[in-house]
C-alpha cells in the first residue's frame, strides 16, 4: 500500500517518505523553522568576525562557523556567499533519517571593537619592559618582542624614550615574562597593584634589563 502525504497527495511510490509526509513537504517545513537573518559581530578595525566565542579572520571556515553557531543543532554547510547573502545547506537529524535543506540567510554585521581593537585603542599594558644601557642591544631587543607579540596576537601599547633607554609597554605579561626566559635573560623584576578585577588584585609588572 503506497502512503500519500496529508499536505501534497504525493506519493510514496514517486517520492521518498519521512514518516507520514514525503520529502519536498518535510524539507518546506523544516526551512520554514530556519532564520532568515544571521547577525555576526565585525570588528570595524580589523575586520575579524566572532566565531566559535573569539575572534577570528574573515574565512569562508571562520564564516561557516559564525553562522552555523545560529542554527542550534543544524549542520550547516556554507555553499557560496556574496555581500551579505548566504547560500547554505542546513541538516538536520530526524526520527527517520537526516534531512538537508538549501537555504538563504542575509548576513548583517554588527559593528563592534573586538578584545584586542579595544585593548589597543586605550593603550592597554600589562607589563613594562624597562630597557637601559646598549642602544643597539635595545632596538635589536624591541624588534624581538615587536615580532614575537605580533605573531602571538598581542602587541605592544607604547615605547618611551627613557634616560638611558626605553620603556616598552606590552599587552601581555605572560608573553613577556616567556620571551624574556626563552632569551635566557635575566631581569630584575617589580610588580605595583593596577587595580582590582572580580575581587582579584591586578598587578602590572616591570622587568628591567641592563644591556652591556
Ligand atoms: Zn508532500
Ligand atoms: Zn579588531
Amino acid at each position: 500500500m503506497p502512503k500519500y502525504c496529508p499536505t501534497c497527495g504525493n506519493s510514496s511510490e514517486k517520492s521518498r517518505f519521512f514518516g507520514n509526509f514525503c520529502e519536498s513537504c518535510t524539507k518546506e517545513k523544516f526551512s520554514k523553522g530556519l532564520p532568515l537573518i544571521i547577525s555576526i559581530s565585525r570588528c570595524k578595525r580589523c575586520g575579524k568576525i566572532k566565531a566559535g566565542g573569539s575572534y577570528a579572520d574573515p574565512t569562508t571556515r571562520n564564516l561557516e562557523i559564525a553562522i552555523g553557531q545560529q542554527f542550534g543543532k543544524n549542520r550547516v554547510y556554507l555553499i557560496e556567499y556574496e555581500g551579505s547573502r548566504a547560500k547554505l545547506e542546513v541538516s538536520f537529524d530526524t526520527d527517520h533519517g537526516t534531512i538537508a535543506a538549501n537555504h538563504e540567510v542575509e548576513i548583517a554585521y554588527k559593528k563592534v571593537l573586538c578584545e584586542m581593537c579595544y585593548k589597543k585603542a586605550c593603550n592597554y599594558h600589562e607589563a613594562v619592559i624597562q630597557l637601559r644601557g646598549n642602544n643597539h642591544r635595545i632596538n635589536r631587543f624591541i624588534e624581538k618582542v615587536s615580532r614575537y607579540f605580533d605573531l602571538n596576537n598581542e602587541f605592544i601599547s607604547k615605547i618611551e624614550q627613557a634616560d638611558n633607554g626605553m620603556d616598552v609597554y606590552v599587552s601581555n605579561k605572560r608573553m613577556a615574562a616567556g620571551l624574556i626566559s626563552k632569551m635566557k635573560l635575566h631581569p630584575t623584576t617589580s610588580f605595583t597593584l593596577a587595580g582590582v578585577k572580580n575581587g582579584k588584585r591586578i598587578y602590572k609588572n616591570t622587568y628591567a634589563l641592563h644591556f652591556e
